[in-house]
């Protein structure tokens, strides 16, 4: 018996000692593997890693909570037909809009190649409006489009040339008279006789073409208090106005936008047009100191829809 005992302890102890020893491995795994989720779902991340700004998400997929948009269908581009019943009366009118016109050489030495159409460039432009049946109309036939209703040609084209750069008298001009086109030229009006900038007597020369526009006297934008865009609209109007070149009354924005400020201070100076650079070719009367324009660069005209 004593036998027997001896024997069964002898085999129960080592099989418990490997059970344990098993049992203790598996428990030691698990402990180990559970850490390891806890690390990495992130619950702990702040304590134990250094804290990062995270990386801004590119969302290629939309959220499927947002809420439906508001805007129902794509919208269409705009018609002078849908236009007209909401501004009207609109017409199509492409306004060209140029800054400087010189050499590409020069306008690379100075920083200005896009603000630069070169002189073969904007001849090819005026030759294209000429062999297209292309009409070259003034402010005064769009003033009275607006006003009267007298209708404008078919294809109609402004050509309208910002800041009041030395360029446009000693290469613009010379190309107009070419071609016998008119154009408007708005100038900041302090700035004239600065180095790079037309003088009053350039501005005098060009008068049998080029029709003068606002275009603030610091070429400040219409962000601004209504006291600063006062003060900005009022003097280039006086200034305009003291050299006999202020006729047509009409503005254009420096650096592009409009404000409701602005647009203020423009109707309280009896202006009535005024031109932004945003993009279109519709004018409406309705919208007549918001009139957009077509920046022009070095292409063909063909290439801004014309
Ligand atoms: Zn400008």
């Amino acid at each position: 018996m004593a036998k027997k005992k001896v024997n069964k302890i002898n085999i129960v102890f080592p099989i418990l000692g490997i059970l344990l020893i098993v049992i203790a491995g598996i428990l030691q795994y698990q402990i180990k593997n559970s850490g390891k989720k806890i690390l990495n779902s992130g619950w702990i991340t702040n304590k134990t890693k250094e804290i990062k700004t995270p990386e801004v998400p590119i969302i290629t997929e939309v959220p499927t909570k947002t809420p439906s948009p508001t805007v129902k269908a794509t919208p269409k581009p705009a018609t002078v037909e849908s236009m007209n019943k909401e501004y009207g009366p609109c017409a199509k009118v492409n306004v060209l809009m140029y800054h400087h016109i010189q050499d590409e050489n020069i306008a690379k030495e100075k920083g200005q190649t896009s603000l630069t159409v070169t002189p073969e460039f904007f001849k090819k432009h005026l030759e294209y409006l000429r062999d297209n049946g292309y009409s070259v109309i003034t402010m005064a036939e769009l003033k009275n489009f607006f006003s009267g209703g007298i209708v404008l040609p078919k294809k109609s084209v402004m050509i309208t040339v910002d800041d009041g750069y030395k360029d446009n008298y000693e290469v613009m001009y010379p190309i107009l008279k070419e071609f016998g086109f008119k154009a408007t030229v708005f100038v900041a009006t302090g700035l004239l006789n600065n180095p790079e900038y037309m003088s009053w007597g350039d501005l005098n020369q060009m008068k049998d073409l080029v029709y003068f526009g606002n275009h603030t006297w610091s070429h400040h934008s219409s962000a601004g208090t209504k006291e600063k865009q006062t003060e900005e609209i009022t003097l280039a109007d006086k200034q305009l106005s003291e050299h006999g070149l202020n006729d047509d009354k009409i503005f254009a924005y420096p650096y592009g936008g409009s404000s409701k400020i602005a647009k203020e201070v423009l109707t309280n100076n009896s202006y009535q047009i005024a031109f932004t650079t945003v993009h279109g070719n519709i004018l409406c009367r309705g919208k007549s100191l918001e009139l957009p324009r077509i920046r022009v660069g070095n292409s063909s005209l063909r290439s801004y829809g014309l």
